[in-house]
């Protein structure tokens, strides 16, 4: 079961949870101030609300986890978000990454090939409060084409090679993050489309994130 107060308790935690990003090189305040404002906690099981604001990632069913607080920090930072942009989010798992979106006033569809962590995302009051977050179960790979072109692309799971449906639902001018393999571990990668339509690539730190696989599942 999750979580569903949010204490001074929590609050202090977080404080220190984003001080530590800060001091580890984050700078946009506005991604900070969304991290402070969105309790982890309720995107865990209770057993872990002690540990929900420690540098880490955890189990959230499915063998698949939730992001280190620093990644989605940076990841974050990396797709400078724009009140009312419209994003593509590959990898809901927890949706806890679409919240911290949500909380920059984002449009977010998100996207999870797992069945299951879809279905419990469906009952997710917290996720409610938020009106411009839309949940989808189907492959990332494939994006959303009804809804495209977005502003914004992100995916939060290691991307054996650009998806090349995803350039093609960027906008001109839109900018997508994604953890691409290089060999054991991935490096983060900002592709940036210009309006004449052409890539550009920049390349930053090293991260290890679970796979991005092909297909959904059941
Ligand atoms: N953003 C998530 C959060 O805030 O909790 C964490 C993402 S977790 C590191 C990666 C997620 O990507 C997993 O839930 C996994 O099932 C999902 N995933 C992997 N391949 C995918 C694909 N092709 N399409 C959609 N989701 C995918």
């Amino acid at each position: 079961m999750r979580a569903k107060s949010d204490t001074y308790l929590h609050k202090g935690m977080r404080q220190k949870m984003v001080d530590g990003i800060r001091e580890r090189g984050i700078t946009d305040e506005q991604v900070l101030t969304a991290l402070l404002n969105v309790p982890r906690h309720f995107f865990l099981d209770s057993a872990f609300e002690k540990q929900a604001y420690e540098e880490r990632a955890f189990l959230i069913g499915e063998d698949q986890t939730i992001s280190h607080p620093y990644t989605v920090a940076y990841q974050t930072q990396l797709l400078q978000v724009k009140p009312f942009d419209k994003i593509l989010e590959v990898g809901t798992g927890s949706a806890y990454q679409a919240c911290v979106l949500g909380e920059l006033k984002a449009k977010v569809f998100t996207i999870e090939r797992q069945k299951k962590l879809f279905d419990v995302n469906k009952s997710f009051e917290y996720l409610k409060s938020f009106p411009f977050i839309r949940t989808f179960y189907g492959d990332g790979f494939e994006g959303l084409p009804t809804y495209a072109p977005f502003d914004k692309i992100l995916i939060t799971a290691a991307a054996p090679f650009v998806p090349d449906k995803l350039l093609n639902q960027m906008k001109p001018g839109s900018i997508m993050v994604l953890p691409l393999n290089e060999g054991e571990n991935q490096r983060m990668i900002r592709i940036t489309k210009s309006q004449d339509g052409t890539i550009q690539e920049e390349r930053f730190e090293e991260f290890s994130f679970v796979p991005m696989l092909i297909g959904k599942k059941e």
